[in-house]
């Protein structure tokens, strides 16, 4: 059997003018094409940047995401952008569920099933993200604010669907706020999650399953992450924006 992929996937959330993206792009893959990664690695963009970055990556191991697609399937939906345009730019991979869509735009669980859904009806694969506020994890919720957000949005999915699914936990507290969670508490959490997964959809599929950690992941303490058996890889939000500190995470897994 396969042993589960290693990802570092970059979000770059609402940063980079389309020319400064792709020279941003540009640089990343080049420097993963002078030394290929040892891990899959998703750059994850604006929906602007997405066809013409599309263009920019050629590097062995690195595919393209967007950072959200629309919760019906198209029409009459002024500024939205539907999974399938995603797909038609070259993307494979858009992140659904990150803290910031659920806080400030009123993403709930059941609109991310339905992008969930649509996301993988067109092709794509989905990095869906969970994690508890500060105040939940000082109340010892973290279990259950994270279990009740996968069984909300995608532990109905087939078996056969699920193997599109890429989880991401993102501690709200730890996202671009520099307090990384330590590598104990993440690996702690990837552990509950990967054991609730294994009830939904079995021992196998739980172990085939990537699970990334996210929340000020940096060049400093990647390594130190990435070194616990659960996690496999890391969502990154600000570190994602200079090539140079993107490629030492990747890099953080020789
Ligand atoms: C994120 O928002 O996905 C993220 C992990 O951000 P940062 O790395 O900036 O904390």
């Amino acid at each position: 059997r396969q042993m589960r992929k290693k990802i570092v996937a970059g979000n770059w959330k609402m940063n980079e003018t389309l020319q400064e993206g792709i020279a941003l792009a540009k640089e990343i893959n080049d420097s993963l094409k002078a030394e290929k990664p040892n891990c899959d690695v998703v750059i994850c963009t604006p929906f602007i940047h997405l066809a013409s970055v599309a263009q920019v990556l050629d590097a062995e191991g690195v595919a393209l995401g967007a950072e959200n697609c629309a919760d019906k399937e198209k029409g009459a939906y002024t500024g939205e952008v539907s999974a399938a345009m995603v797909k038609s730019t070259g993307a494979q991979y858009v992140i659904l569920g990150h803290s910031e869509r659920r806080q400030y735009y009123g993403e709930t669980a059941e609109i991310l099933k339905e992008k969930v859904q649509l996301a993988l009806a067109n092709g794509l694969k989905v990095i869906f993200c969970c994690g508890e506020t500060l105040e939940e994890r000082e109340a010892e919720k973290q279990n259950e604010v994270v279990k009740a957000e996968l069984e909300g949005s995608v532990f109905h999915l087939s078996a056969e669907e699920w193997k599109n699914i890429v989880l991401a936990y993102e501690p709200i507290w730890a996202i671009g706020t520099g307090k990384t969670a330590t590598s104990d508490q993440a690996q702690e959490m990837l552990a509950y999650i990967r054991s609730i997964v294994a009830e939904k959809y079995g021992k196998e599929a739980a172990e085939d399953t990537t699970i990334l950690y996210g929340g000020s992941c940096n060049a400093s303490n990647a390594a130190e992450l990435f070194s616990k058996s659960d996690i496999d890889g890391g969502l990154i939000g600000g570190a994602s924006l200079k090539a140079a500190d993107f490629k030492a995470i990747i890099d953080a897994w020789k």
